[in-house]
């Protein structure tokens, strides 16, 4: 029996770190909790917002946050994602739509509970368009239904060729708009901004992204101590939790297992188990996790994901403050989903080297068109360049009929073998 055909019933375990599993959970629940509680007080500010907004300054203006994309990901693990899409379809909305935008429709009109993707009514919305296209209509359609105001930042897209002085015309664009949101949050909160805590916020933001960036230089080594099993999980915080310190005190703690993993010389796997190592681009198929561990059984880890890295970008702090919000725009236009595809091509192949990948998925998610665009491009560029197997994945994050399984373990048996034929 060849390597790619083995029984995949036995599946390997991959070790998630401890903390994750002590931790974790009673950070979302409280998190969701709170949530609940927040959205029911009629004096307390709540607001939707969206991956790609600055949630630090919702934290500035004592706005709690809900964020309906991470909602949708409960209702995918809760495998309730699609009864959700399918009510939303029955309204009338595409299949071809995102299926969180679709997830999230369904979460409200059916009133489902918190475990299943339901977040409370927001006093606001705001999202950016960075990437997305989608969060505008989505939130353009929520605000409608909860008859609420929404905010939405527009965010320029350095397209091959941007120079430096057209770049800083787009700073200056999102800076105006940064002090257009600051206008209507105070109108809304009746606070006034303070560039003391918005400075301490900023801060413990950027320490957040460190200690993130810290855990990605441990994914480097021979055997990973850190797998997608880890990182899918623990980016929570970075997306809603940013500028407080609950974030902080776990990761530090996911770097201590880290330590003590890499200290006794194991990883995810064993060394003897980790047999490649694996870029997965874009968005898990929340309803499908088992898939990362049917590759782990093949001795596949994942060991880097653009996706889970793009929200912890190294920030600068303790500018002056007009500086400080030039800084924070730069950050938001200067995402690798923003990339143009031959910027895109040298970050992939930097990391393909820097973490000592055998392989490459791209998940081509008929949800999320904008963070596949260019993919065949990357696929053909990365197999010419460094020669090592791209499988361009069609899938769905939260939509299961996008997943079959058989195709599917075909497909990943095919890659397994071009991987080791490819390490001979
Ligand atoms: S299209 Fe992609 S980025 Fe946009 S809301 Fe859907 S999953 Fe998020």
């Amino acid at each position: 029996m060849s390597e790619a055909t083995q029984d995949t019933k036995k599946l390997l375990r991959v070790e998630r770190l401890p903390a994750i599993n002590s931790q974790l959970g009673k950070i979302i629940k409280n998190y969701l909790m709170k949530s609940k509680f927040m959205s029911s007080l009629p004096w307390k500010k709540t607001a939707w917002v969206t991956a790609g907004f600055p949630v630090e300054l919702c934290y500035l203006f004592d706005i709690f946050p809900m964020h309906p994309e991470n909602a949708a990901c409960v209702a995918g693990t809760a495998k309730v994602s699609l009864k959700l899409i399918e009510y939303a379809e029955s309204l009338g909305f595409s299949r071809d739509l995102c299926s969180y935008f679709k997830t999230n429709i369904g979460a409200v009109g059916k009133k489902v509970g918190i475990a299943q993707g339901a977040i409370g009514k927001p006093k606001f919305l705001a999202s950016t368009n960075t990437i997305c296209d989608t969060h505008v209509k989505w939130f353009q359609t929520q605000a409608r239904e909860f008859k609420v105001p929404y905010f939405c930042f527009d965010i320029p897209v350095a397209v091959a060729g941007t120079d430096d002085a057209r770049m800083e015309e787009y700073i200056d664009y999102v800076v105006d708009q940064f002090n257009e949101f600051i206008e209507f949050a105070g109108k809304i909160t009746g606070k006034k901004f303070d560039e003391n805590k918005f400075n301490t916020i900023l801060q413990k933001s950027a320490k957040l992204s460190d200690l993130w960036q810290e855990i990605y230089e441990y994914r480097k080594l021979l055997p990973t101590p850190v797998s997608f099993q880890d990182t899918m999980a623990a980016i929570f915080p970075l997306v809603i939790l940013p500028g407080l310190d609950i974030g902080i005190s776990f990761y530090e703690a996911l770097l201590k297992d880290i330590k003590e993993r890499v200290a006794k010389n194991t990883g995810s796997l064993t060394k003897e188990q980790e047999k490649y190592r694996v870029l997965f681009e874009g968005i898990p198929m929340w309803y499908k996790i088992k898939f990362f561990h049917e590759l782990a059984n093949y001795g596949a880890i994942i060991t880097y994901e653009p996706y889970t890295f793009s929200f912890g970008p190294k920030k600068k702090i303790g500018l002056p403050i007009d500086k400080q919000l030039r800084e924070l725009a730069r950050l938001i236009i200067d995402t690798p989903y923003n990339y143009a595809v031959e910027k895109r091509i040298k970050y992939f192949e930097k990391v393909i080297d820097d973490y000592k990948l055998d392989g490459i998925i791209l998940h081509s998610n008929l949800s999320c068109r904008p963070s596949c665009t260019g993919m065949v491009d990357l696929k053909n560029a990365i197999q010419k360049d460094k020669g090592i197997p791209v499988w361009l994945m069609d899938c769905d994050m939260d939509d299961p009929r996008a997943y079959a399984d058989e195709p599917m373990k075909n497909r990943m048996e095919s890659f397994i073998e071009l991987m080791a034929s490819n390490k001979k």
